[in-house]
């Protein structure tokens, strides 16, 4: 298991960092909150171990950029005992968990080992909008009970949608995330795809789940 630990207490830091090194995880420490970020952008990490409080960038903005970028490696956030409510409303518990310090070492390793069990199983989970269903452990797409055949780029625009349902997708968003290009030189592509993407799932079916907001983007929606 490797591990990204952001955690600005040089103390805190180093007491979870030889802990969890004694316990065979692979640990990388920051102790500040961009490059918290830029490491967990540029690397796999099984989980991220993230303060709150830190320089350069704050706990709760790391998250929520991580998440918008598409990145669910499971996060445990560190936090201090008060104004628990405030800070964990950024929280999205499915895949994200808090620790109040002071806390064990074994009580972090649990809620590690918890966590990360609850987020495989979610990242395995069925993706539905209306009768639309997008199976991530098998790549299979079905609407109305019948299999859609997309092609791998097709696919994972679909996957990106649907993890975001209901939200607005600009198009550079979706260049980065589903293309992993510059968006500039590429808008007709998204637009080209989305329409091959609408024929097929949309297509003949009165309700319509993927939606063009103008001037914005996309979105897949149950409307
Ligand atoms: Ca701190």
């Amino acid at each position: 298991m490797r591990v990204l630990l952001v955690e600005d207490e040089k103390k805190v830091a180093s007491f979870i960092h030889s802990g969890l090194r004694e316990e065979g995880y692979a640990v990388d420490v920051t102790y500040d909150g961009q490059d918290g970020l830029d490491l967990a952008e540029s690397n796999e990490y099984d989980i991220i171990i993230l303060d709150l409080m830190l320089p350069g960038r704050g706990g709760l903005d790391v998250l929520e950029k991580l998440r918008l970028d598409q990145i669910l490696t499971p996060v445990l956030v560190l936090t201090a005992k008060d104004s628990i409510q405030d800070k964990i409303r950024g929280l999205d518990m499915g895949c994200d968990d808090y620790l109040t310090k002071p806390f064990s070492f074994d009580e972090l390793l649990a809620r590690m080992r918890a966590l990360f069990r609850r987020c495989q199983e979610r990242a395995d989970a069925k993706l539905r909008v209306a009768d639309l269903v997008l199976d991530p452990a098998s790549h299979k797409v079905i609407r109305a009970g019948k299999r859609v055949d997309l092609t791998a780029k097709e696919y994972a625009l679909l996957e990106y949608l649907m993890r975001n349902a209901g939200r607005v997708l600009s198009r550079v968003q979706i260049a980065e995330h589903v293309w992993d290009i510059d968006f500039d030189t590429f808008t007709n592509v998204i637009d080209v795809h989305v329409n091959h993407l609408r024929r097929k799932i949309d297509g003949e079916h009165d309700q319509k789940v993927i939606h063009t907001v103008r001037g914005m983007g996309y979105k897949i929606e149950n409307q």
